[in-house]
């Protein structure tokens, strides 16, 4: 279900507990500011997650408080991501959900890295 990207933090959801090692995950990088791993149901051939170590709900909340040091470290952990994922001649979709309407499901701010096949053309597909 989708949450709400700006209700305050919540130190129990998943990608929360993944940073502080209490839940596993495929790991694929990480730097002072991001974590990134693998989705548990991909959507993609490659669909890696990544998420930035701070305490941030969603992309608002994360591009209105975050340092420009937290910012640069995290944007620069997803091009890098992208290299080491053989992802950057191919070439690959990033995604942010954020609240309801952009069904966020974990209230911890991540870019979804999609790619590894052609993608859609459509982004903004509903369920109805
Ligand atoms: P959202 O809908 O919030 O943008 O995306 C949440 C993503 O987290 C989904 O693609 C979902 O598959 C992924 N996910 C949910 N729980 C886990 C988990 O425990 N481990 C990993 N690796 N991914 C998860």
């Amino acid at each position: 279900m989708p949450v709400s990207g700006k209700l305050p933090y919540d130190n129990s959801n998943i990608f929360a507990r993944i940073l502080r090692g209490e839940l596993a995950c495929n790991k694929i990088y990480e730097n002072e500011f991001a974590f990134s791993f693998h989705d548990i149901y991909p959507q993609a051939p490659i669909h890696a997650l990544v998420v930035p170590k701070g305490k941030y709900v969603s992309f608002s909340d994360f591009g209105a408080t975050a340092t420009a040091e937290e910012v640069t470290g995290f944007i620069r952990a997803v091009a890098l991501i992208t290299k080491k994922l053989s992802m950057e001649d191919s070439g690959y979709r990033i995604i942010a959900n954020m609240g309801q309407y952009g069904h966020q499901e974990v209230p911890h701010l991540h870019m979804h890295i999609l790619g590894g096949c052609q993608l859609s053309h459509r982004l903004a597909l509903t369920d109805s």
